[in-house]
């Protein structure tokens, strides 16, 4: 099996630099897939209250550590503050919740999911104004939402935490603000949206990156489509440069992409429900780009966003949208 690779926190703790991704499955799907990946040997796994899967989650993982088939301690799991919960008073109640449908103690990151708040309405569904905008709270301070977050390391209920989806002012205005600084920052990150600024700033604060949707999310043409946004997505998995590599290594594109990610030192967090591909997107340790390789992929970025949140419509009017 391949080796497994680790990315060192500035908490000391490790993150395994290759996780699964779950977005966009339902209960039955990730079920068998949560398996599936276990049995694949994945170990970190990504996912958050929005996805409504934490509770099929926590019952794989439930047979599997009381079966004593995997070690907790072997486990990383990820999962996210929610755009509802970014009020301070809501954070560990929140995350309670999540371990609740874990059936976990502690998840070993918690992550802001989202620098702007929405609100809910009575039936716990996002508020929406009658055109079926989302209803945004625009009173969102990051700061004191953080002090909440550092609370759950000392309660031991989350082992690092960190940031998703905040750019590079929102983090340096954390940054400052705070007592301890966020391990992780998640962020969308492929060929085609690369942020060497971004990436530079966190190397040098020592924030580890992991990339989200590093095969340029396929499911993303889906969601815009249900709320109108009709919009031309790019197949990463067709580009030429990053085909010829492939061939070069008889390794697939998506692996090249994935392989890409990890030479330059970030964790990434593929999705794949399809048992062929979840064992092709962990087999990426035993072929390395050359520089020329490397480079010539670096030139293909064009800032172009897939998760721009166009599904979420009404939340870039909120005064901490980030994009
Ligand atoms: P992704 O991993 O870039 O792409 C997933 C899509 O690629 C699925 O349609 C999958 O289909 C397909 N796929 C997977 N492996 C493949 C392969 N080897 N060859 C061809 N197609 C392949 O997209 P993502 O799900 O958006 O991102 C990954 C994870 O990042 C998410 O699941 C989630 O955990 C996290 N994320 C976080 C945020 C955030 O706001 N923090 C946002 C987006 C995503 P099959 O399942 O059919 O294989």
């Amino acid at each position: 099996m391949s080796e497994q690779k680790y990315l060192h926190l500035n908490n000391g703790l490790k993150m395994p630099i290759l996780g699964y991704g779950t977005w966009m499955a339902s209960e039955e799907e990730i079920t068998v897939a949560v398996n599936e990946a276990l049995e694949i040997g994945y170990r970190h796994i990504d996912t958050a209250p929005v996805y409504l899967n934490e509770k099929a989650i926590g019952n794989v993982l439930q047979e599997w550590l009381s079966a004593g088939k995997v070690k907790r301690s072997s486990l990383f799991v990820t999962t996210k503050l929610p755009p509802p919960g970014n009020k301070p008073d809501l954070v560990e109640s929140t995350l309670r919740k999540s371990l609740a449908d874990l059936q976990l103690d502690y998840v070993d990151l918690y992550l802001i999911h989202t620098p702007f708040t929405v609100m809910l309405d009575e039936n716990g569904e996002f508020k929406r104004y009658e055109d079926g905008t989302i209803m945004v709270d625009p009173s969102t301070d990051h700061a004191a939402i953080w002090k909440e977050m550092e609370g759950l390391l000392a309660k031991g209920l989350a082992k690092s935490i960190g940031i998703s989806n905040f750019n590079l002012q929102q983090i340096e205005r954390l940054r400052k603000h705070c007592t301890i600084q966020p391990q992780v920052l998640q962020i969308e990150y492929h060929i085609y949206l690369q942020q060497p600024e971004l990436i530079e700033y966190c190397k040098a604060s020592d924030i580890a990156v992991t990339a989200y949707s590093p095969l340029g999310s396929k499911g993303v043409g889906a969601l815009n489509k249900m709320v109108g946004v009709e919009r031309e997505l790019p197949d990463l998995l067709e580009v030429p440069e990053v085909k010829q590599i492939a061939k070069k290594y008889h390794k697939s594109a998506a692996q090249v992409l994935l392989r890409w990610i990890v030479e330059k030192g970030l964790s990434v967090i593929p999705k794949s429900t399809n048992s062929k591909r979840m064992r092709e997107n962990k087999d990426i340790f035993d072929f390395k780009l050359s520089p020329e390789e490397i480079e010539q992929l670096n030139k293909l970025d064009a800032n172009v966003r897939v998760v721009d949140f166009a599904f979420f419509k009404g939340v870039e009017k909120h005064p901490e949208f980030p994009f």
